[in-house]
């Protein structure tokens, strides 16, 4: 099933979205730069919106 993705924001080129995993919301923050890989999960959403603020890209 393909997760549902919600409160999509973009910060810097680092979008930052939301998603429900089996049962509980988890988020997570990926790079939209086309030679840049960087995609993490986290468990709250201050963190993933740190890490899309913090992201240095390598691109
Ligand atoms: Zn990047």
């Amino acid at each position: 099933m393909t997760p549902r993705f919600h409160n999509i924001r973009r910060i810097g080129p680092v979008q930052v979205a939301s998603f429900l995993s089996r049962g509980r919301n988890r988020h997570l923050a990926a790079c939209t730069a086309p030679r840049c890989d960087f995609s993490a999960e986290y468990d709250s959403r201050s963190a993933a919106e740190l890490a899309a603020r913090t992201h240095r890209c390598s691109a």
